[in-house]
């Protein structure tokens, strides 16, 4: 199989209507998008390389799916509605029956959010998968790490934690297995190699929230990059954390390591204003997405962790670092 016909029979799909934003898609020099009138482009990257995101051995099909969630992921932080997506591929070997699961799993979720591949690049190499990923938005509405204000609300989406557990069981790490009940990985698993974009919530938050991003690196290093954006601190109150079912009985150490430094969690960390409760209430419940308040943004700096008693605990942003 040469590398067009690859292509053809993995990437070009001629059996379906492109969306009209779609001018031209796979097969030109370029493709060409028509984003709304009136409206900003929103772009975003994101690579995955093997042994440093994903295990050899993963299933293709979720592979497929990571890697559009994760740069869906960034558009539902921004309030963008998906155009389309491009997809770089390195690949050591054409193999037929990976390919198709990666595409499988790919077209699943592209299809999902009206999101087409457009175009890309193949070449042999290390296995490593690239997408770029283009959407649009109302000018003013995006939703900037640096848009926090001192007095707003914090929100988190779903709940931090089960990725980094289940990350922890398929390493076989110790702790995780020690303190966990049989069956917990096949119920984590899909939290860390299917994350669910939360592209509805993003939508509804666009004209709402201030400041907003997507939890990849870890709860507390994340939000780091929101105060530093927007000059501010924050307090989290460790009873309003939403804890998952497979991690409560984790000891309390290993418990808020997981919830506040895992990683791979994609949920939507965001403030709002207090006199905007309602309406965040009422975009969790169009979108169909739990959303819980964990603390407030403060003008006093550095990161705070209210526990039930006792003196408030200074977080230490450390999410994950490619190069520290
Ligand atoms: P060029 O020579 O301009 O780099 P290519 O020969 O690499 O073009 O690609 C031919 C067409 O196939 C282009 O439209 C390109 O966008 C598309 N393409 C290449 N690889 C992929 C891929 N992995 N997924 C989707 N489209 C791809
Ligand atoms: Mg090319």
């Amino acid at each position: 199989m040469g590398e067009f016909e690859l292509i053809q029979r993995h990437f070009q799909r001629s059996n379906q209507t492109p969306p009209g934003q779609v001018v031209l898609g796979i097969g030109d020099d370029c493709a060409l998008l028509q984003p709304s009138p009136g409206h900003q482009l929103a772009i975003s990257c994101d690579m995955l390389v093997e042994g440093r995101h994903f295990f050899a051995d993963t299933d293709p099909a979720a592979l497929g799916h990571k890697a559009l969630a994760v740069n869906l992921s960034d558009l539902a932080a921004m309030g963008a509605r998906p155009l389309g997506f491009t997809l770089a591929l390195a690949l050591p070997s054409a193999q037929d029956a990976w390919l198709s699961g990666f595409a499988q799993g790919l077209f699943a979720l592209a299809d999902l959010h009206a999101c087409p591949l457009v175009g890309g690049d193949t070449t042999r190499g290390p296995l490593n998968l690239c997408i770029t990923v283009f959407g649009e938005l109302l000018p003013g509405q995006a939703l900037r790490r640096s848009a926090a204000q001192p007095g707003d609300d914090l929100y988190l989406s779903g709940r931090t934690g089960e990725a980094r557990l289940a990350l922890a069981l398929l390493q076989g790490t110790d702790w995780a297995l020690q303190h966990t009940a049989p069956g917990a990985l096949h119920r984590l698993r899909g939290r860390l190699e299917r994350p669910e974009p939360r592209m509805a919530l993003g939508r509804a938050l666009a004209s709402v929230a201030h400041a907003a991003l997507d939890v990849s690196d870890g709860l507390a290093g994340d939000l780091g990059h929101i105060l530093h954006a927007s000059g501010v601190g924050a307090d989290i109150h460790q009873a309003l954390l939403p804890v998952a079912p497979d991690l409560q009985a984790l000891p309390e150490a290993l418990l808020l390591d997981c919830l506040l430094n895992g990683g791979d969690d994609y949920e939507l960390l965001f403030t709002a204003a207090p006199s905007d409760r309602a309406a965040i209430e009422a975009a969790a419940q169009r979108s169909q997405t739990p959303v819980h308040r964990i603390g407030q943004i403060s003008t006093t700096p550095g990161l705070r962790l209210h526990k039930a008693t006792g003196q408030p605990v200074m977080l230490t942003p450390r999410g994950f670092d490619h190069f520290a």
